[in-house]
This record gives structure tokens, sequence and C-alpha cells, in this order.
């Protein structure tokens, strides 16, 4: 035979063996897995589908979790197109984190919260959580919660000034109130713990060293529900539209729980007109102008905010301010209130957001988005008859009016 024709022979035996192989590699697409962990996300999304993609690592503060990848593996597909799907490793974050304040024993409580974060939101960007603890966490606690976030995971010991009854503080004083508002059966009135949880909420989250990296937070706490889903990047959002506060509930708070706030937060209004922003909220937390408190607040347990205002000179002479008038333990001021009144006078009010879209539930109420086609659209759990929204005692209405802002088409049906 001759030369050329062997040539030519060869060639096309090669070709053949090249298609049979493609033909077999995509008829197969389980064998690409090895493949893809070379080649990078997208082959890998065509193999084994799902969350599995982790936030780089910044500070290798979280154990590897070894099951991971045989878990993984038997993940159903993600190609209902239905399905927002994993963001990615190339996917840029915010700088942004979940925080939440727990003990060990609300582990269970926790892991329930978790899981809503993240089936409904998390799985697809992946941001950092911060544990936050008067205590130290547990390995149970640790193991737990890490095994369920698909981002990188932190927990803070809160140091004992942050945390504690500052100088200033008569306890002995502060120990008749306790009784008394015990007597009065007033909630969580003779608590010592709560009014810790209380001040550390409102002057010292934001301090602790986990949380100076990062300018956004997601507050969230034991035994909530998210009863829609959050298709978009929360956190970018409130990055894109300037917002610095941003809240699903709120309502009146008991007065017996805040009977002198509302003069100490006059008095710094004296001292500090400086802090005090053009075209606030006042409206919506006081009916004449100042004067007195509607009690309205801003229901702390959800908080989407800016950490920098938090930090700002603004919030931290205010907080100061009050921290000296004491009654976050001759009271039993809580940071709900204390968040609300500094949002809604040193930020002007369109830096506040109502996420009317995000169905959120903590004992005992619940935001369910109003109008029908919103909730069918973000598979809300939520029943709508159980909307506090509309309902008499909440105060977001009164902020739909102080807003200036047209009320969903629905929420007669809720009210
Ligand atoms: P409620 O929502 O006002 O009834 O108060 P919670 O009991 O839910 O407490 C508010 C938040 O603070 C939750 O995230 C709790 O896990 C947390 N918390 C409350 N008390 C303590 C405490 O003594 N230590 C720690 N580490 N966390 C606490
Ligand atoms: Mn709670």
């Amino acid at each position: 035979m001759p030369r050329a024709s062997t040539l030519r022979i060869a060639r096309l035996a090669a070709l053949a063996l090249v298609l049979i192989v493609i033909i077999y590699k995509v008829t197969n697409p389980s064998s690409l897995t090895t493949l893809s962990r070379a080649a990078g996300y997208h082959e890998k999304l065509a193999s084994s589908p799902g969350p599995e993609q982790k936030a780089p690592v910044t500070s290798g503060d979280k154990p590897a979790a070894p099951a991971k990848e045989e878990v993984k593996s038997e993940e159903k597909p993600a190609v209902d197109a239905k399905t927002p799907v994993d963001k990615g490793k190339d996917y840029i974050r915010a700088n942004a984190t979940f925080v939440t304040l727990a003990r060990n024993q609300d582990i269970w409580s926790l892991v329930k919260s978790i899981r809503h974060v993240e089936d409904r939101f998390n799985r697809k960007y992946h941001y950092d959580w911060v544990f936050l603890n008067d205590d130290d966490f547990d390995d149970n606690f640790k193991e737990i919660t890490s095994s369920l976030i698909s981002g990188n995971v932190k927990y803070g010991k809160i140091p004992k000034e942050h945390w504690g009854y500052p100088d200033w503080i008569d306890q002995e004083k502060a120990a008749e109130v306790r009784e008394q508002m015990r007597q009065k059966q007033i909630i969580y009135g003779d608590s010592i713990s709560y009014r810790h949880m209380c001040r550390f909420e409102s002057g010292f989250f934001f301090q602790q060293e986990l949380m100076k990296a990062y300018k956004y937070y997601w507050r969230v706490e034991p035994d909530i529900i998210l009863h829609c889903d959050v298709d978009y990047d929360v956190f970018k959002y409130m990055e894109k539209n300037g917002y610095d506060y941003g809240f699903t509930l709120s309502l009146y708070e008991y007065i017996d729980t805040i009977p002198t706030l509302w003069n100490s937060v006059k008095k710094f209004i004296k001292e500090h007109p400086e802090h005090i922003a053009e075209n606030n909220l006042m409206k919506w937390l006081s009916e004449d102008n100042g004067i007195t408190y509607n009690r309205c607040h801003f229901w702390s347990n959800f908080e989407i905010g800016n950490l920098d205002f938090w930090r700002s000179k603004a919030y931290g002479d205010f907080f100061e301010f009050l921290d000296h008038e004491g009654g976050f333990f001759y009271e039993r001021w809580g940071d709900a209130p204390v968040h609300s009144i500094a949002a809604g006078l040193l930020l002007p009010k369109d830096k506040v957001h109502f996420f009317d879209d995000i169905g959120y539930w903590h004992v005992p109420f619940t935001s369910c988005p109003t109008n029908k086609a919103d909730r069918l659209k973000l598979k809300c759990s939520c029943n709508p008859t159980d909307n506090f929204v509309w309902k008499g005692y909440s105060c977001t209405p009164r902020y739909y009016d102080v807003m200036e802002m047209k009320r969903p088409s629905e929420w007669h049906q809720q009210s």
C-alpha cells in the first residue's frame, strides 16, 4: 500500500477515536466529574449541581466538613428553570454577613432559622455568618451550625465590657426595679441577661472584632421563619439604593419598658441638634411633632442594615447618651426602640426601607407579601390573613403615610 494511503487511514482512525471519546463523555455526564474539578464551576454544575460552592475562605476559621462531597453528589440537579441557581464561585458578594447572638442551648431553635435563611436565600449567595455569645460556643454548636451554612462561619466571644453593668449603674436600684417589674408581670421585667442582651444589641454588636470586616448585616434570631424566596441579593440592593436600615415588621412598644426613654431622647436632641437629620421620620415616631413618643418601633429581631450607621459619630453619641441615662437597667429599654428612634431621627427617611417582599415570622407576628401575585411568584408559605402589616397594632400603615407610599392593592383584605 502506498505511504500516503496508510497515513490517511491512520488519521481517520485517530479522528474516529476522538469522536468516540467525545460521544461517550456527552452521553455519560458523571464521567465529567473529574474533568470539572479542574475545569471550573460551569462544568461542575453539569455533573453535581447545587449550592456546594463555598465562598473563598478569608480567615481560616472554619473547619472543613468532611462528609460534604458525598452528600452533594446525591442532590437533585438544579436544572429546573424555575429554581434560581447557585451564583457560583465567581459571584462577587457585597461586604456583608448574617449575624446571630445566641447561647449554646439555642442550637435547636437556631437550626430552623438557618435552614430557612439558607433555603430561601443564602444557598444561592453564600454570605458569611457571624455568631456571637457572651460565653464560649461549644463544639456541638459549632459543628451543627457550620454544617448548615453555605458561607464562612465565625464564632465570637463578647468581651466583658460589652456585656455587663457600666460603673455608673447602681445595681441595688436596678435590682429593686426588676422586683417591681416582676410583680407587674412585665415581659422579661425581672431578667438581668435580657437587659445585657438589649444593651449589647443597642451599643456593641457592630463593634465586635468579627463584625469590623463587614459593612452590611442581616440579623437572624432563633425560631424565625422566612416565608418566601428571596431571589435577589438584598445586601447589594441596600448598597445600590443607599439604604442604611431595612425592616419587615413594626409595632407599638410596651410603655412599661420605656417610660422615660423619650424624655432622654428629647434631652439628646437638645444637646446634639447637629445629629438630627433633616427630612427624618419624626412624624412616624410622634403624632405631636416630638412632644410625645407614639411607641412605634421597627421589630429588631429582623434587621438588614449598614453597620457604618451604627458606627457613626451620631449613633455613637446617641447610644452613649442613653447608656448614661441608665434606662437599660433602671427600666428595660429594648434595642428595638433604641435602634428605631435612632434610624428615625439620625437618618433621612429615604435611608430606611420596608422589605414588603420578605415573608417573615417571629413569634407572634407574621409579615406576608400583601398581593397574591407576589406571594405566588415568591413561593410564599404564609397565610395572608395572618399578615400583621395592615393590622391595628402595626405601625407600618403609618410608615406608608409618612413616606407617602402607595399601599399595595390588596391591603384592605388584611386589615
Ligand atoms: P425576644 O425575641 O425579645 O423574645 O428575645 P430572645 O430570647 O429571642 O433573645 C433575643 C436574641 O438574643 C436571640 O438571638 C437570643 O438567642 C439572644 N439572647 C438572649 N439572651 C441571651 C443571653 O443571655 N446570651 C446570649 N449569648 N444570647 C442571648
Ligand atoms: Mn427572639
